[in-house]
């Protein structure tokens, strides 16, 4: 069964003071123990992922889920300790955890390997194969208190956007066959196949119109259809599915119109469904957007209610060690991991306002400062966040 997106009530970020909305899976309804593969990474990772697991604890207190959490390593400092980003033990450790929570992967150290073992292509992208993450949710929603760290003008901000990506995560050119270099000389070749089938793409567009079916209902579709065969597909694979979803409002858009229309008029969206690629640069886009890549989660759920739960943002090596990085994506991908892997909506909205009332209160990290607000460091970040849990 797949993990069907539904509303969340409770939580109003901004302005036009609609709810936010995301998903849940729906798939379990009955929730046993569970344990969580912490996976904390390089650079900032483990800075971040300690304030995550604070609040786990605190979140174990007050609402006796009976979680549990088995540490594992993963990126860089797996690469240091055995020799390969992804080892077969970090693995096996995912295998037999409900949820993975994930810090972030990567440095300038491992970047001299070759491209094959250095770690965002050795660990993650293996990992997103092999439990089958095939959707991933990044929702890029302004917070009004923070408003003002957006580069857009108020003019196109208004009261800020709200935008649920969903990107399809395993399939596309990212993993198309067949790919490599061959030739020599001025004839060298490097090559990639970006290749959807049928089934890949119904099953990411159900997600996607059942997610607008939940939210504003309205689907915009990215693709490059004037030029790629692929996209042709999947422009027919989605259209014909909108026959059984006439509630919502679905168009069409070129993604480099689609990457215009993002800076231009970002109020004009509500789910946007993409492939693999074309998903990646699109929700980057928008995340810088919403003032600092600090703040965003992203899920990336299989059929069922496992999922891999990490912030939207790298290791962030130039501030790893200070003692300064923003937690809230870490603390926010947490969140996800409860409204919907474990179906904790309860905790999951608990989390969230805390996260909000400690921002409205003035308490940021040095990425997300304004005027009149209190700097403090990731632990202080971390305290102020328990303080309102
Ligand atoms: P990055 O996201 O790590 O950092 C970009 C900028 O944002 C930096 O200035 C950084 O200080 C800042 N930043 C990021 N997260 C922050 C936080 N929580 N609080 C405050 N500031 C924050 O991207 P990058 O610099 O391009 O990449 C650094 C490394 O991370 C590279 O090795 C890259 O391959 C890797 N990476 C990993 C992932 C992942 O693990 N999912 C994703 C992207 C990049």
């Amino acid at each position: 069964m797949v993990s069907l997106p539904l509303i969340r009530e409770g939580m109003r970020m901004h302005s036009r003071d609609r709810v936010f909305s995301g998903v849940r899976s729906i798939t379990g309804g009955f929730y046993m123990v569970k344990k969580i593969a912490v996976l904390p990474g390089d650079g900032i990772g483990p800075e971040i992922m300690e304030q995550a697991l604070r609040v786990l604890e605190k979140v174990d207190q007050k609402f006796s889920p009976g979680i549990e959490t088995e540490e594992a390593m993963i990126g860089g400092a797996a690469i240091d300790d055995e020799g390969k980003a992804l080892p077969e033990s970090t693995i096996e450790l995912c295998r037999n955890s409900d949820s993975i929570l994930l810090g972030a992967v990567g440095g300038p150290k491992w970047e001299v390997l070759p491209p094959d073992e250095q770690p965002e292509r050795a660990a993650l992208l293996p990992m997103r194969k092999i439990f089958a993450l095939y959707a991933n949710f990044r929702p890029a929603m302004v917070f009004k208190a923070l408003a003002g760290a957006s580069p857009l003008k108020e003019r196109v901000l208004g009261g800020g956007f709200d935008i649920l990506f969903i990107r399809e995560l395993t399939g596309g050119i990212y993993f198309g066959q067949p790919e490599g270099r061959e030739g020599s000389g001025a004839e060298e070749n490097g090559f990639d196949t970006m290749r959807y089938s049928r089934r890949e793409v119904e099953r990411i567009a159900r997600i996607a119109f059942e997610a607008a079916m939940k939210r504003d209902k309205k689907l915009v579709s990215v693709d490059k259809a004037n030029v790629l065969s692929c996209s042709v597909l999947w422009r027919e694979v989605v259209n014909g599915m909108a026959a059984r979803y006439p509630e919502v409002e679905l168009s069409h858009l070129y993604v480099d119109a689609a990457a215009m229309k993002i800076v231009t008029d970002p109020r004009s969206f509500d789910v946007v469904l993409t492939g693999n690629m074309f998903g990646d640069i699109l929700s980057d886009e928008a995340s810088v957007l919403t003032g600092s890549l600090g703040m965003l989660p992203s899920a990336s759920l299989a059929d069922g209610a496992f999922g891999l739960y990490e912030p939207i943002h790298g290791s962030a090596p130039d501030i790893a060690g200070l003692g300064i990085a923003n937690p809230t994506a870490q603390i926010l991908s947490l969140a996800m991991m409860f409204r919907y892997s474990f179906g904790m909506v309860e905790a999951a909205d608990a989390v969230e306002r805390a996260i909000q009332e400690t921002i409205e209160a003035g308490i940021r990290t040095g990425d997300i400062m304004g005027d009149g607000c209190v700097e403090v460091s990731t632990a202080g970040f971390g305290d102020e966040v328990l303080k309102r849990l």
